[in-house]
């Protein structure tokens, strides 16, 4: 079987690489180590735009999924609510959303297997070589789109040691019936607890009758993470929001790469590296499905555009930079970065009390939540 691709990775960056791909008349070849619908970390926020780019009308998504027209924002104990006319955002099942994104790429001629581990990629002047457990592989060109751990990356990707990790915990757990309904009134919108020393934020995210509760921060390899992840616990069984008799499932843990201080090669003679393959993820909020379904989508018009008139591949890495930036933090990070953590705190306090600029700053420039905004 010959191929004109090779992805790497399943996940809402792969998947829509290869569908694209597929659906233009190329034949591309999926290979993801996991066997779909697998289990993925991850809250399931997903803005209007990315499910726009993946081009899911969430009127017509046949699985679950919750649009939210507000959002609350804990920081210092006060909580602050913003409201749109529409929905902002969705909530998604990541272990399905995922599995429907792949089984769609399939659908419209991606060779798609699971269960198939990547252990080695090459390029030669000739071809991509992408060796697994189960044989070598050959094509034209490899997309990196396998996560934070992406093979692709880690042999072409030039990945720097200055490179910044969010690590983050989360559970993810179906209430019973009685439990969602008892808890209804704090499940029509997220909930974010912005931690004390601004280094993360948890999270309170409902969707449907689940509900993920999580926690995520920047250089959390000091070890904080269990003792932000309890305090985090205690304020929501105080709270109501979790009560003591609502089991909950064990927290898992997760790392990922958010886009600051280096940046990554992203393309290159035949490769190019889309959402965490790329370290995508916006740096203050941790969004990443959104980054990955938009750079597959420019990952795989670059590929067709080589494979049609040979047009270089590193269009696809100067698009993306203008778009996300070098891999430097961005200007509100860079700006907080700069000042002393009592003033921070005084900037955020202020900023998330005054309804204009929480709407503006906090959820249209950092989450993304532009599109839907009225
Ligand atoms: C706790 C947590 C919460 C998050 N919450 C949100 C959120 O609410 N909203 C949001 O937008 N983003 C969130 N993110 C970020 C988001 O999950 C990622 O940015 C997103 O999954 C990136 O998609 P991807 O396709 O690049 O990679 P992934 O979804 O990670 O997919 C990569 C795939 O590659 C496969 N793979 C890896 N290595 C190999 C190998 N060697 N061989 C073969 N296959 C391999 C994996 O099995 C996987 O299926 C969260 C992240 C964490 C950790």
């Amino acid at each position: 079987m010959t191929y004109d691709a090779i992805v790497v990775g399943g996940g809402p960056g792969g998947s829509t690489t290869a569908w694209r791909l597929a659906t233009a008349g190329r034949r591309p070849l999926v290979l993801d180590a996991a066997v779909f619908p697998r289990v993925k970390i991850c809250a399931g926020w997903v803005t209007p735009a990315a499910l726009a780019d993946v081009e899911i009308d969430p009127a017509k998504y046949p699985l679950t999924i919750q649009p939210f027209t507000a959002c609350r924002l804990a920081f210092e104990g006060a909580r602050h609510e913003t409201r749109w006319a529409g929905a902002a955002s969705y909530g998604i099942l990541r272990r399905e959303f995922d599995h429907y994104l792949l089984e769609r790429a399939a659908a419209a001629g991606a060779d798609v297997r699971c269960g198939v581990r990547v252990t080695g990629v090459s390029v030669t002047t000739r071809a991509a070589r992408v060796a697994t457990d189960r044989g070598e592989f050959e094509a034209p060109v490899v997309i990196g789109a396998g996560g934070h751990r992406c093979p692709v990356a880690a042999a072409l990707g030039e990945i720097s040691s200055r490179e910044e990790v969010v690590v983050a915990q989360e559970s993810e757990t179906q209430l019973a019936p009685a439990d969602a309904a008892a808890l209804a009134r704090f499940m029509d919108a997220p909930e974010l607890y912005v931690e004390p020393d601004l280094r993360g934020y948890g999270w309170y995210f409902p969707k449907g009758d689940w509900v993920n509760v999580g926690i995520g921060v920047t250089g959390g390899t000091d070890g904080s993470l269990p003792q932000r992840r309890e305090a985090l616990l205690s304020a929501l069984r105080a709270s109501g929001r979790l009560p003591a008799h609502v089991p909950i499932a064990p927290f898992k843990g997760h790392a990922y790469v958010v886009r600051r201080q280096a940046p990554r090669r992203l393309a290159g003679p035949r490769f190019c590296l889309v959402g965490d393959a790329a370290g995508l993820a916006r740096d203050l909020s941790g969004e990443g499905i959104g980054p990955a379904i938009r750079s597959g989508r420019l990952a795989a018009d670059a590929v067709l555009a080589w494979l049609h008139e040979g047009v270089a591949l590193d269009g696809y890495a100067r698009e993306i930079e203008r778009l996300y930036g070098r891999g430097e933090p961005g200007w509100i990070g860079r700006r907080l970065a700069r000042i002393p953590d009592a003033v921070a705190r005084t900037v955020v306090r202020l900023v998330l009390g005054a309804g204009v600029a929480r709407r503006r700053i906090v959820f249209d420039a950092i989450f993304g939540m532009k599109e839907a905004a009225s």
